[in-house]
């Protein structure tokens, strides 16, 4: 079954764009509900393990780099079907690719500063949240 809840970040483009704002107000339009939510700055040694599996990747480097390059803010989200529903939201990884409405359409700059993460699996948005958010930072 799928589980309900998935984890984002609002990435450094789109913090330093000034649309945080617009990109909650579409998560939470979209029927998804905040239970924890931080602006914060990763440092490399985060960013590097967030995304340890792109680690072999050609981009990971740039990916960390980016990552690190201004604040974020990271949120746990919950709602049925959240994992799917919430990569629905955001669109395609590349913003060219993404369907008209979507957050990575309306705010994404490219495909490396694409204005959000949305977890890809009910394991991962466990394992994401975790890393980023204590039992006791979970509002229920
Ligand atoms: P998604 O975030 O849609 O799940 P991936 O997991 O494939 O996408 O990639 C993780 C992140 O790495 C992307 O969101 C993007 O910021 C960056 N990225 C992906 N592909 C590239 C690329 N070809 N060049 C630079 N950065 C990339
Ligand atoms: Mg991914």
């Amino acid at each position: 079954m799928a589980g309900n809840r998935t984890f984002t970040m609002i990435k450094p483009d789109a913090v330093e764009s000034g649309n945080i704002g617009n990109i909650i107000q579409m998560i939470t339009d979209a029927g998804f509900e905040l239970k924890a939510m931080k602006y914060t700055r990763l440092t490399e040694d985060q960013a590097k393990e967030f995304y340890a599996v792109h680690k072999e990747r050609p981009f990971y480097q740039e990916l960390v780099d980016y990552m690190i390059s201004g604040p974020i803010v990271a949120a746990v989200l919950e709602k049925e079907n959240a994992v799917a529903d919430f990569r629905t939201l955001i669109g395609a990884t590349d913003p060219a690719e993404a369907e008209e409405g979507t957050v990575r359409k309306k705010y994404a700059e490219s495909k490396a500063k694409n204005a959000v993460h949305g977890s890809d699996s009910d394991e991962n948005a466990k394992i994401e949240s975790d890393f980023h958010f204590g039992a006791d930072e979970i509002v229920d």
